[in-house]
């Protein structure tokens, strides 16, 4: 090997050095050469010469933030649905085309590089990338926020087709290690769990509790570097790791059970074994109250530490921090920062909770009540004893104070923090309302309708709490780094301030008529539509026509989202076209792609009753290439960044009032695809933005459900009168697509004809259909389509995460920009 002394390896941003310091980390760190080197060793050195440059940046970024005394934001969230990083991390730091040349000097692929990374799927769904794009927002805008999490061994799981079922597999992102963090073995910090309290009294008479007996759990942290597009900036995502720090239990050795002294450390690195695959749904396992107080009780430890270091005065805290609850997942941060500042910390009540009351904030997710968190009271005094006693005075003092403002016996039942029953129940939103500075919604809609519904008793009593914070995307991710060529189009003729002022998008809709960019537009979709077509090729062996309607339903499975009407307009046209070959019918391929969590049956049969539906229509030779149903495995960001660039058409066709926000349908209609969907969530603001004449609403508004809900909902009445409705639902239940076990899907018919059809598929199923006729009728005329979705890209400024972090600044943390 031999050294150019003109070039930096470490720290150069042109080609030479890039390259250099790639080959240096493939010998020097790595041992390998060109022999011996495998696509993953190519992909390492490449991270390695990545992070080499952005050390410099991100011990800058925190001294900085440390010698201006900056106020920390400190986001906590169990999930960061992060995908690959090596594109994201090289855009940002204006590296991209440099590595690119870099890596073909090599003579390396770079496509081939970039795949070989494995995904990091801390999450679920919307909440966890929602994280992830708030992350990448924070440092472009040179917010000091602070990611806190938990390193799971295994993320979302891995999900395979086998028969039309899903089948779960383990999520193995660490098995070759995970190149884009730095363990930080001294930052470890201990995490009590059970034991029990006592109290003494002081000198001065005074009570003092304390928790003792406890068991302990190290958390370890592991670092991620968060990079700010191209502004030198670096934030940090700490995710933390469940450790045993006793190497082995002394009382067990003592007694001669050397085998079980060591195996017992297992068990406490079990707190972070594995992610939680429900989405909007909630179970009351004790494992998973451990990890989220080992995420709270780690995560402000570290918070506190960092700020005595430079304040003596408690009473700084809320200048100096904000703690943001991404749901109620981290909610106990709020008794766990009064345990802090009282026991630890010898504050009396009213000053800590003064202090509580405004660092810590909450967002709300979901109205849906099944998601609602509700730890027994009697798992949350075992496990957290402590803090089960302050929970218990934060309730009593509360009640308290409704009773100066004269509330009355139901309601103060419904506020309370412990549910007065038999099982007596901790409810985390209850606490999260009464123990933050504000709560937000995260859509105009779904904030709306918090405070009417679910929290209407506190928004009487404490209006000036509730904001909104609609939710956003990063358009670093979600249009530059997907969709390069329709990002570079849109820079040619207004240049990249884009990029990080999104709003400048609406410069593109002077061309939505220029006939030039329309065709660079149409071409760049097709070529998009086309790489996905090779992909679909390539993993599934099925042919798609590039030229078709790509319709595109990809998005947790769940009833609320209505994967099973996309389906049914399907098999709409799919009987159409067999009682007419003939008949008037664009070509379309539909695609869903979706994870069901292991539990949720029905989302389980859902997908079998698609894969078995694009079974029968793709091998039916009446249908020709007309109709191509298709169900594509394992959904996650990588598959996300393939399919949304490719799509013409955005299913958001959520049940009215149940989707909070959706930020799926702001990725696609921020890469020139139309949405088809109801009023729910964003997709209210969406319409706003584009205007009602380039979106495709139909459907049952909210106000429109609740009267159906409230004088009856028949939906027989609908499945009688409809006969192609009563044809579908038919041909389900009788077996038509399940001729070897006909009664497979008789749960979803019973869901829809006989249990009242909750998500209300069969009131809106007519509506959707002749919406989609008129989908097809637009798309038919290219000219006033390409037109539309040019309109739709120039009014995405508004769903940057940039936008959302603003608010987020301004509302609730008091952070200036
Ligand atoms: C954006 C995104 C989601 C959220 O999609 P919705 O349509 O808003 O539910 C879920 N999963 C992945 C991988 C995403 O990228």
């Amino acid at each position: 090997m031999s050294t150019d002394p003109n070039i930096s390896p470490r720290t150069g941003m042109d080609i030479d050095s890039f390259r250099e310091d790639i080959r240096q980390h493939l010998h020097y760190t790595l041992a390998k050469d060109k022999f011996s080197s495998t696509e993953w060793d190519h992909y390492r050195s490449v991270v390695l010469a990545v992070m080499d440059r952005l050390h410099d940046r991100w011990i800058n970024t925190q001294q900085n933030y440390y010698q201006h005394k900056s106020k920390r934001v400190y986001y906590l969230s169990m999930e960061y649905l992060i995908g690959r990083l090596m594109d994201n991390m090289l855009i940002n730091l204006g590296l991209q085309d440099a590595a690119a040349d870099a890596i073909e000097d090599l003579g390396l692929d770079y496509d081939k590089v970039r795949e070989a990374e494995v995904d990091a799927g801390l999450g679920n769904g919307g909440l966890g990338r929602l994280a992830a794009c708030f992350l990448d927002s924070m440092a472009t805008l040179g917010v000091p926020g602070l990611g806190y999490g938990i390193r799971y061994d295994y993320g979302i799981f891995d999900q395979a087709i086998k028969d039309g079922w899903q089948v779960e597999k383990p999520d193995l992102w660490l098995q070759y290690g995970y190149p884009w963090s730095v363990v930080r073995p001294k930052k470890k910090y201990p995490v009590e769990f059970y034991g029990e309290t006592t109290t003494h009294k002081d000198e001065n008479g005074r009570t003092h509790f304390s928790w003792i007996n406890t068991d302990t759990v190290t958390a370890l942290a592991y670092d991620t570097p968060i990079p700010g597009f191209r502004n030198d900036v670096v934030n940090n995502l700490r995710l933390w790791k469940a450790t045993s720090d006793k190497g082995f239990d002394l009382k067990s050795f003592n007694q001669g059970d050397y085998i079980n002294a060591v195996r017992n450390n297992l068990l406490e690195e079990n707190i972070s074994r594995v992610l939680y695959p429900n989405d909007k749904v909630f179970k009351g396992q004790e494992l998973r109250l451990k990890q989220e107080y080992f995420l709270v009780s780690a995560s402000l430890q570290d918070a506190m530490n960092r700020f005595k270091k430079q304040f003596d005065d408690l009473r700084k805290i809320p200048q100096q921090m904000a703690v943001q609850c991404n749901d109620t997942h981290p909610n106990l941060a709020i008794p766990e920062l009064m345990r802090v500042l009282m026991d630890q910390e010898g504050m009396k009540w009213e000053p800590a909770w003064d202090i509580v009351t405004q660092t810590v904030n909450y967002t709300n997710h979901t109205l849906m009540p099944e998601a609602l968190e509700k730890w027994p009271l009697s798992l949350m005094s075992e496990l957290l004893p402590r803090h089960t006693q302050i929970i218990r005075e934060i309730d009593r003092r509360f009640l308290n104070t409704l009773e100066i403002s004269g509330g009355e016996g139901s309601k103060q039942d419904r506020m309370r923090i412990i549910s007065d029953e038999k099982d007596a129940m901790i409810r985390m939103g209850n606490l999260g309302i009464i123990g933050s500075q504000k709560v937000n919604g995260v859509s105009e809609l779904h904030s709306r309708l918090m405070k009417e519904t679910i929290f209407r008793d506190f928004s009487d009593i404490y209006d000036n709490k509730f904001t909104n914070v609609t939710n956003g995307v990063t358009p670093r991710r979600w249009l530059r780094q997907c969709n390069r060529p329709l990002a570079d189009l849109i820079t040619d003729r207004i240049g990249e301030e884009w990029i990080t002022d999104l709003d400048q998008l609406n410069q593109v809709e002077q061309f939505a008529e220029d006939e030039s960019f329309q065709e660079l537009f149409s071409e760049i979709k097709l070529q998009n539509k086309k790489a996905l077509a090779g992909y679909i090729k390539k993993t599934m062996d099925i042919t798609v026509d590039p030229d078709a309607i790509f319709d595109i339903h990809i998005k947790r499975i769940h009833e609320y989202k209505r994967q099973l009407l996309a389906l049914m307009h399907a098999i709409t046209l799919y009987n159409r076209l067999k009682e007419n070959p003939e008949a008037d019918i664009e070509p379309r391929v539909l695609l869903f792609a979706g994870k069901a969590a292991p539990g949720y049956k029905m989302a389980q049969l859902y997908i079998k009753l698609i894969n078995n539906v694009a079974n029968t229509i793709n091998n039916d030779p009446e249908v020709g290439s007309t109709l191509r149903v298709l169900f594509l495995q394992n959904y996650s960001v990588s598959l996300a960044e393939k399919m949304i660039p490719a799509a013409d058409l955005s299913e958001q066709i959520s049940t009215a009032g149940m989707e909070a926000s959706g930020t799926g349908n702001m990725k696609f209609a921020l890469n020139g695809a139309l949405t088809i969907g109801t009023l729910d969530g964003a997709n209210i603001e969406i319409r706003e933005q584009v205007g009602k004449d380039n979106i495709f609403i139909f459907g049952h508004t909210v106000n429109e459900i609740q009267q159906l809900r409230d004088s009856g909902y028949d939906p027989q009445r609908f499945y009688k009168s409809d006969e192609e409705l009563k044809k579908v639902i038919d041909q389900i239940h009788g077996g038509y697509f399940s001729p070897d076990q006909p009664d497979l899907f008789h749960p979803i018919t019973n869901a829809l004809l006989n249990q009242g059809d909750y998500f209300m598929i069969l009131a809106d199923y007519r509506q959707y259909i002749q919406k989609q006729r008129e989908v097809e009728y637009n798309y038919r005329s290219s000219f006033d389509w390409n037109r539309k979705a040019i309109i739709n890209i120039a009014n995405m400024g508004y769903f940057s995460s940039d936008r959302a972090i603003k608010n987020y600044c301004k509302r609730i943390w008091d952070v200036e920009i």
